[in-house]
């Protein structure tokens, strides 16, 4: 097939976003607003001031990142707070014909006094469904001849977390020794789980995912291993971030102590110089069976390009990311933004940087784009799973047939 891939095509095209972080993700003139009626102090109060102070386009390291979020964490303190940014990062993504997204985000960051975990979840719940409604309500959609936007939500665990996180998180802390601190960040896990399972339950809201957040290096995964198999035992499907700053050993926990069904970034997978445990004698080895398990269970590596630049300031430019590993070893992946405003980025514009440094065929792209709609964790039954994917894919050659 002689095609072209640019800008306009890919705009077009159905897409999906699977590791979208929602505090990373509001509008600027939305912080801008919410920080005033909330009186949050911020380093400047407009966009450009704040694009100059904290939303970069390039950052000196992982802290200088991270920074952003004190921000946005602090003005999602309400139900009508949560409410708003869900339904406009919803309204973002359809704009740049994102069909489908899942939002993960650590509700305890948001629980306080006046709003529990569930409450968190359901204000998030009631912005996202209503952009769903206004854009499926729509004729075209309405007469089948455009598939319809779905969502899901994935709650965020936190590998670890310190004082001036969030009001839950501080009186945990004041309640129990520093020597507890382990200890305290896997029970407020499971925590999370069962709130997350209840909301579920009661509320029939789309909580679709569990996921492990936080630094990496110091916090094994492992710590979460309870958590994750309460989740597992109530259907949730899984995801880890792993391999982002920490290497292959990050990975495999994941999978085997967590049962991941996707993990997050796995920037470091190829990463032989990155394996600590000296129990691994042939690192090599080691490495290629972990890839081949990844690739043979189709566990998806949710790929986050210019996130992983900006966090990662040793990996220079695409070409020296692992991505160029993943697709030669065929592994499932699909392209993410993780912080549309934090990193500065659209899912249109990490599929356009994808194409344009690693020259990604047509054929491969569309591999790609529809691995996201076939390893989402979807809220409806596989039947109706499959009859979206299908509905997707039809489209999909639709519009490639215009770009001919
Ligand atoms: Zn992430």
């Amino acid at each position: 097939m002689k095609m072209k891939i640019n800008k306009e095509f890919i705009e077009k095209i159905p897409k999906t976003d699977l590791h979208l972080h929602l505090d990373g993700s509001l509008r600027l003139s939305t912080l801008i607003d919410l920080a005033r009626e909330n009186g949050v102090k911020l380093p400047a109060y407009d966009e450009k001031g704040l694009q100059r102070l904290v939303f970069k386009n390039k950052y000196a390291s992982l802290t200088e990142y991270l920074k952003g979020f004190l921000y946005t964490t602090a003005v999602l303190q309400k139900e009508s707070a949560l409410e708003r940014v869900g339904y406009e990062l919803a309204q973002d993504n359809q704009n740049e014909g994102v069909r489908y997204i899942e939002v993960r985000f650590a509700p305890q960051l948001h629980q306080n006094a006046r709003m529990s975990c569930i409450d968190v979840l359901a204000a998030l719940n009631r912005g996202l469904d209503r952009a769903k409604v206004e854009f499926n309500s729509r004729a075209q959609v309405k007469s089948g001849a455009e598939p319809p936007f779905e969502y899901g939500i994935i709650a965020c665990a936190m590998r670890m977390f310190d004082y001036g996180f969030s009001e839950y998180f501080d009186n945990l802390l004041k309640v129990h020794a520093y020597s507890e601190r382990k200890w305290i960040f896997s029970l407020a896990s499971q925590e999370l789980v069962r709130a997350a399972v209840e909301a579920r339950m009661t509320l029939t809201l789309p909580i679709v995912g569990f996921d492990l957040a936080g630094a990496e290096a110091g916090y094994p995964a492992g710590d979460h291993a309870q958590a994750y198999a309460l989740a597992h035992k109530h259907f949730l499907k899984k995801t880890v971030h792993a391999g982002e700053a920490y290497g292959p050993e990050s990975i495999f926990q994941a999978i085997t102590d967590l049962h991941a069904d996707r993990i997050g970034h796995a920037v470091y997978l190829f990463d032989a110089d990155m394996i600590k445990s000296p129990e691994i004698k042939d690192k090599k080895a080691y490495i290629a069976n972990l890839v081949q398990f990844i690739a043979d269970r189709r566990i998806t590596i949710e790929v986050c390009l210019t996130s992983n630049l900006q966090t990662n300031p040793a990996i220079h430019s695409l070409a020296e990311h692992s991505f160029k590993h993943m697709r030669k070893a065929k592994l499932s992946a699909t392209f993410c933004t993780d912080n549309r405003t934090v990193s500065q980025t659209t899912v249109s514009a990490e599929i356009l940087k994808a194409v344009q440094a690693f020259h990604i065929t047509p054929k491969e792209l569309k591999n790609f784009v529809i691995y996201g709609f076939k390893r989402s964790f979807f809220p409806g039954s596989y039947i109706k799973k499959r009859e979206y994917v299908h509905q997707i894919i039809e489209y999909y050659e639709k519009i490639e047939k215009q770009f001919l």
